[in-house]
């Protein structure tokens, strides 16, 4: 099994975005609508000189409950299966609680863990990136998928983890 990294997260946050750039393809999907990926999407990229496979997931979505429990799941799959998690929220709308849930499944999981702040391109996503503190999941990165600020930061702490 090579080392796995899960890109982990509420939709619309940009996990698909980060995947894309990271596998430095377009594979996922990226668009407006929360949750389009349905479907979990692989891709064994190198980084840092590090092969690993990534995984792109679907995230939650509001439901009667709260969560899709499909989505839910194959979020919780993705998770154990990875030895790093690459938690990501969205700095523009700070933390929410839907990123309050996911944080606590990633805990739970006892996993690496590298923290992103994305859409960090802008002022608007100051006070986002100091909330992403709140979570405990350490020292949040800012960045941008969109822009590609910050990526070197990522696959450094990655390649550290590795
Ligand atoms: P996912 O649901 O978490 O996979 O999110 P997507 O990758 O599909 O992105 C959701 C939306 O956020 C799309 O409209 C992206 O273009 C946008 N987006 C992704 N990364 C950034 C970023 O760094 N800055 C900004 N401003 N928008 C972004
Ligand atoms: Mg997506």
């Amino acid at each position: 099994m090579p080392f796995t990294v899960a890109i982990v997260g509420r939709p619309n946050v940009g996990k698909s975005t980060l995947f894309n750039r990271l596998a430095g393809r377009k594979l996922a999907l990226v668009d407006d609508q929360p949750g389009l990926t349905r479907d979990r999407r692989e891709a064994d990229v190198v980084l840092e000189g590090c092969p690993l496979t990534l995984i792109d997931t679907a995230g939650l979505e509001s439901g009667d409950d709260g969560l899709t429990a499909r989505m839910r799941l194959q979020t919780e799959a993705a998770i154990a299966q990875a030895d790093l998690v690459l938690f990501i929220i969205d700095a523009r709308v700070g933390v929410t609680a839907a990123d309050e849930i996911f944080a606590d499944l990633v805990r739970k999981a006892g996993k690496t863990v590298v923290l992103a702040a994305n859409k960090s391109e802008g002022r608007s996503a100051e006070p986002g990136y100091y909330e992403a503190f709140s979570l405990g999941l350490g020292e949040p990165l800012a960045i941008s998928a969109e822009h590609g600020l910050g990526i070197g930061d990522v696959t450094e702490a990655i390649a550290e983890a590795y």
